[in-house]
């Protein structure tokens, strides 16, 4: 466990939602206080099937774990870990590979809390409170530098996190650094909240500035930016039902035949050649 998670001091105040409980709240989970579930009702009054975009999201986020464990990656950053949930990144990780590492990391401190009992279970998988906004801390941190061998491919994750709770161009910046020290063959998943022109999308964006402060949807030019100009594992970037990583014939439904929490969320992952 980080010796050194304490160093960090991050805003605590349950008085206000934050993203991860209230995430925690969408998806039906415990941890979370009375401001979270408020703020989760507002996104549902806006978009009534919340629950199952949250779903949605960690579709996205275990296919891509899947995908990244079976071309032989076996050690994860995971930025923006989220409470514990069903399917955690080293669950299904360790499934493939008994011995695959997950370092999580997160800025609040209840998931840090809370990730202690319930993620960091193993050997193979910690938690750090650190910050997607100073990725350098992030690589300098001891826990993670224990954890992940940055001479070797890495998994890096920022699934659910990134650009929708960061409004400028700064995101770009923060992944260009992480990037810069995984080594050739490393991957990096992304999902984000999609903008693809459907109502339903411009709800979960007003929704959750309303409930949290932040939220932005953005288009799949937008997303795909993100990762660098590096290559996408084909399809590229998809809704989370119709991505299947590395299989890019595969028969998907129509985009018009998504139920509408299907285009909350869009997913990519790329490689590092
Ligand atoms: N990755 C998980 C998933 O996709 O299911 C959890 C996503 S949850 C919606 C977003 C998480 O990112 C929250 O736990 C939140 O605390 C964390 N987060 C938000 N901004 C962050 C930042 N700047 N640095 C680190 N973590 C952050």
């Amino acid at each position: 466990m980080a010796e050194n998670a304490e160093e960090y001091v991050p805003d605590f105040d349950i008085s206000k939602p934050s993203i991860a409980r209230v995430y925690d709240a969408t998806l039906g989970g415990k941890d979370n206080f009375a401001v979270d579930r408020e703020g989760a009702a507002m996104i549902a009054k806006h978009v009534p099937k919340i629950k199952e975009a949250s779903q949605d999201n960690r579709l996205g986020l275990t296919k891509g774990v899947d995908y990244v464990v079976r071309q032989g990656i076996d050690q994860f950053l995971d930025i923006g870990a989220g409470l514990p949930t069903m399917e955690n990144t080293h669950q299904v990780a360790q499934r493939i590979n008994p011995n695959a590492k997950v370092c999580y990391v997160d800025n609040d401190p209840i998931v840090l809390a809370h990730g202690r009992a319930l993620l960091a279970t193993n050997d193979s998988t910690t938690i750090v409170t650190a910050d997607l906004r100073d990725p350098q801390t992030i690589l300098d941190h001891p826990e993670v530098n224990k954890f992940i061998d940055f001479t070797r491919p890495v998994g890096l994750m920022v699934v659910g996190l990134m650009m929708h709770f960061h409004p400028d161009e700064e995101p770009g910046n923060w992944i260009k650094t992480l990037l810069d020290a995984c080594p050739s063959g490393s991957y990096l998943h992304i999902t984000d909240f999609a903008d693809t022109g459907y109502p339903e999308q411009k709800a979960m964006e007003k929704s959750c500035i309303q409930a949290l402060g932040n939220g932005w949807i953005r288009t799949p030019e937008q997303i795909e930016a993100h990762f660098q100009g590096l290559p996408l594992v084909p399809p590229g970037i998809e809704y989370p039902t119709r991505w299947f990583p590395g299989e890019p014939d595969r028969e998907v439904p129509a985009v018009e035949d998504l139920e509408e929490h299907q285009r909350i969320i869009m997913a990519g992952l790329a490689y590092k050649p």
